[in-house]
């Protein structure tokens, strides 16, 4: 018993200096003011493709010049560039059983213009009221299939939102990759004996960027560790009480000010076997683009655990000192950061919103499905979160020390990842 006891009060008195220099290494003042810089108005709420987000993408080189970080393999700066195709509609028109479809009961995507007068290979799908219409969207847009998808009016608003979007901002796909051509229409039909569906489009190539760096590993330098957050979020939305910016102070402007305050922190320890990755990745509000392209351009099995980090600006449903892992069960990746923690009075929990499909809402699920441990650590209460994806996302209705705190919590429970020492087990590859 008193071995234990000592052995014991060692390991407290390790992690008690641990954490120490935690409190030193990430510093309040600057976790502060990184996150006022990217949620502040002159950002314009971050939305991709606009001038907005690329002064974010030159806040957050600065910061990753002053930490010492470098670029990705292969690149001269901390952009990582691709090129997305943004299709915008121009005209659609469409007939049900000879019958004209109002304009506000109709919208197409598609990365090329099209015309199907009943044709035999378009499939049609129709998303009854007892359905679920954001899965047979996922399942149609899949399929790769042409497909016409009948939505009945149950689906009114979650329609309307969509039709809006896609009608004034379109829809983007990868350059090189088309889109699964599409026509949502609103309505009941009892029987669909013909359609007539034309789309008109106008298409642009657009460029996009991660801003990524890193640091090299000491001993085991082709073995990855990624620090992740989004750095995009949804720009201008319908004005309330005068205010019409997202600023995306939670979402994600938190989880891109934990990977600068962990770039710095690691950079000043310098002493990581493996290679860390931090990466803000851009276009997550408009698809996981960013993180979908990153995906490509690293071997997935390189990686060895994937932190990423969205939405940690309020205290979690588990208190003050908590936060939760999304897909706890799929590896052994919170269990490595829950015993890393012992000793102190932060802790991890499992998801406790498995309906709200967070594996699956965030960057981490584009390397999750090749295998990676990728989860997302997050504080969110998102069940009851009235101001997530609302002008209200803002600095102010932030908790600092929440913040600090949970990006401490990531710096301790990483360090045996980073050393060398843990290597999460697998998660069972995708099919998305
Ligand atoms: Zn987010």
């Amino acid at each position: 018993m008193k071995k234990i006891a000592i052995i014991t009060a060692l390991l407290v008195a390790s992690t008690y200096s641990f954490g120490q220099d935690v409190n030193k290494l990430i510093d309040q003042d600057d976790v502060t003011r990184i996150i006022k810089t990217l949620s502040a108005d002159d950002m314009q709420g971050r939305a991709t493709f606009t001038p907005g987000i690329e002064k974010a993408a030159q806040f957050i080189e600065g910061e990753y010049k002053k930490a010492g970080l470098k670029p990705l393999a292969g690149n001269t700066g901390y952009r990582q560039n691709f090129t997305m195709i943004r299709s915008t509609p121009v005209k659609t028109t469409a007939f049900i059983n000879g019958k004209a479809i109002v304009p506000d009961s109709v919208f197409t995507i598609g990365s090329a213009a099209f015309t199907w007068a009943s044709d035999k290979d378009v499939q049609v799908v129709n998303v009854t009221a007892d359905k679920n219409f954001r899965q047979e969207y996922v399942e149609a847009q899949k399929s790769g299939k042409k497909t016409l998808m009948i939505i009945d009016p149950k689906f009114q608003s979650l329609f309307k939102r969509a039709h809006d979007a896609y009608s004034t901002r379109g829809s983007v796909s990868f350059k090189g990759k088309t889109a699964s051509p599409m026509a949502l229409v609103l309505g009941k039909f009892d029987n669909i004996t013909s359609f007539d569906i034309s789309y008109e489009n106008k298409s642009e190539e657009l460029p996009l960027f991660n801003v990524a760096g890193i640091i090299p590993g000491k001993t085991k330098p082709n073995e990855f560790v990624v620090f992740s957050g989004h750095y995009d979020h949804l720009g201008i939305l319908k004005a309330m009480e005068g205010d019409s910016i997202a600023n995306g102070a939670d979402d994600d402007a938190s989880g891109t000010t934990a990977v600068i305050s962990l770039a710095k922190y690691y950079k000043k320890l310098n002493n990581n076997a493996r290679t860390l990755i931090f990466v803000a990745f851009t276009a997550e509000e408009i698809g996981e683009y960013g993180s979908q392209y990153f995906a490509t351009q690293v071997d997935p099995d390189k990686v060895v655990a994937m932190f990423n980090i969205e939405m940690i600006g309020k205290a979690s449903k588990f208190g003050e000192n908590s936060a939760f892992i999304t897909g706890f069960d799929r590896s052994n990746f919170g269990t490595i950061l829950q015993s890393n923690l012992k000793g102190t009075k932060f802790e991890f929990h499992p998801d406790p919103y498995p309906d709200q499909d967070l594996f699956y809402r965030s960057d981490n699920a584009s390397l999750a499905e090749k295998g990676v441990p990728a989860h997302t650590i997050s504080t969110d209460q998102i069940d009851i979160d009235k101001l997530y994806h609302t002008v209200k996302d803002e600095f102010s209705s932030l908790d600092v020390n929440n913040i600090t705190s949970t990006i401490r919590a990531i710096a301790l429970s990483s360090r045996s990842i980073v050393s060398g020492k843990d290597t999460p087990t697998r998660v069972p590859k995708l099919e998305r």
